[in-house]
C-alpha cells in the first residue's frame, strides 16, 4: 500500500486531535476506521486551508479515526488533498475538492493528460 505520509491513525476525539495537532495550522486529513491487518479504511479526505485542527474538531462523530499531515501553505494542502481524493475516491467525498479561496492552483491530477490520470485501484 502506498505510503500517504500522513501520521496516525488517531482517534477522532477532542483530546487526541488537540494533542496531535497542537496549534491552528494548515493541513490535510483523512477520516476513516481501522480495518483488518492494520489497514486504514478511508471514508473522507479533507483539508484545512487555515486551520486543520478546527476542521477535525468539527468532524467529531462522523468517523472513528483520523490521519493528518500539516502543510506549509493552503495550496500544498489542496494539492495533497487532491492526491488523496484521486487515490482513494472516498465514499464521503461527493465532489472534487475545491481550491483555496482566492487561489488559482490546479489539481495536479486533473491537469494530467487523460491517459495519465490516476485511476481507482
Ligand atoms: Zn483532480
Amino acid at each position: 500500500m502506498m505510503n500517504t505520509e500522513l501520521s496516525g491513525p488517531y482517534r477522532l476525539v477532542y483530546d487526541e486531535i488537540t494533542f496531535f495537532v497542537r496549534t491552528a495550522s494548515k493541513g490535510v486529513y483523512m477520516l476513516g476506521q481501522q480495518g483488518q491487518a492494520n489497514r486504514f479504511l478511508v471514508s473522507y479526505v479533507g483539508a484545512g486551508f487555515t486551520d486543520v485542527r478546527s476542521e477535525l474538531l468539527d468532524r467529531i462523530g462522523t468517523a472513528s479515526m483520523f490521519k493528518v499531515q500539516l502543510t506549509t501553505s493552503a495550496d500544498a494542502a489542496f494539492s495533497k488533498q487532491c492526491g488523496l481524493f484521486h487515490q482513494f475516491q472516498p465514499s464521503g467525498n461527493f465532489v472534487h475538492p475545491e481550491r483555496p479561496r482566492g487561489s488559482s492552483v490546479q489539481c495536479p491530477y486533473c491537469a494530467l493528460p487523460k491517459n495519465a490520470v490516476v485511476r481507482r485501484r
